[in-house]
């Protein structure tokens, strides 16, 4: 125990594990319990270390790619999507495949696909390396323009038709930044908002947390898109916003016993991760 006041604890109105990560973590919790021998995941299912290193310490093995996954085996993809062209390669190998892709995700490659067969440049607002948007460009076979900000948008030279869409975890309010500055790209722009329910609930909440404490606490895997995001909205609004994974990275200084502590978490969250957060600032001020 290292002080006696009071902090207030706000906990945001929407935090934690989404439908997708959910179904995701269910689809790979069954995989185990049918099947313990010789099943693999492809890269982490959701990004979470806490959550992989549960289902590592179950037996499941990680693969960077399907070379490392021996014939006959079970293979568990992401909840971000596998790409068609590893599909097939899963296929050809005789794999199992444990598709836990978020039915979100499914709807975006959809949507790109459709649009490409119609001959649309596709533009699509997301993290360029993040793995949603390497499966979406290997679904329109990299014919797709990956921006992150407006001023990218001055690659693109006019077009008759664009599609414009979103990885499913990016920040809303800039989606409609960068839909409005696409107005005079093309004759024809359609517009497909993409971002999934669960992320705008979470960062809509996250916005109104942040208007009425004094510090932001962040709780979620550092690689996890929507997790980052919503640090960023803390720290936008000018909060002192602290992005951390585990009870054991907060630090006693970065509060005042009069402060309101705003929390809010990932969707790749789990809840007891967050709830051993929030007993050791009761601890300490409790
Ligand atoms: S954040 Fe959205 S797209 Fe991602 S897994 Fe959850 S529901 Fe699906």
């Amino acid at each position: 125990m290292q002080g006696k006041n009071k902090l207030k604890i706000i906990l945001s109105k929407k935090m934690g594990f989404c439908f997708g990560v959910k179904k995701s973590v269910n689809l790979a919790k069954n995989a185990l319990k049918a099947r313990r021998d010789n099943l693999y995941m492809l890269g982490s299912i959701i990004n979470n270390p806490q959550v992989i290193e549960y289902f590592t310490k179950e037996g499941i093995k990680i693969a960077d790619n399907l070379d490392e996954v021996p014939e006959k085996s079970t293979v568990i993809t992401r909840a971000h999507g596998i790409s068609p062209t590893m599909l097939k390669q899963a296929y050809r190998k005789k794999l199992s495949v444990v598709d836990t892709t978020c039915p979100y995700v499914k709807k975006v490659q959809k949507i790109v696909r459709n649009l490409r067969e119609k001959n649309y440049f596709i533009v699509i607002y997301g993290d360029k390396k993040h793995p949603e948007i390497l499966s979406l460009l290997d679904t329109v076979k990299s014919n797709a323009l990956v921006i992150n900000s407006i001023s990218e948008l001055e690659k693109i030279t006019t077009k008759e038709k664009i599609c414009f869409i979103s990885q499913t975890t990016k920040n809303i309010y800039d989606f409609y930044k960068l839909s409005s500055a696409l107005l005079n790209k093309a004759e024809e722009l359609r517009i497909f908002n993409t971002i999934c329910k669960s992320t705008v609930e979470r960062q809509k909440s996250a916005l109104e947390l942040a208007k009425e404490v004094d510090v932001m606490l962040v709780i979620g895997g550092k690689k996890s898109a929507n997790t980052t995001r919503l640090a960023e909205i803390g720290k936008n609004q000018g909060v002192k916003t602290y992005h951390i994974e585990t009870k054991n990275q907060i630090k006693y200084k970065w509060f005042h016993p009069e402060d309101k502590v705003g929390i809010t978490s990932g969707a790749s969250t789990p809840d007891w991760v967050t709830n051993e957060v929030i007993d050791k600032l009761k601890e300490w001020y409790g």
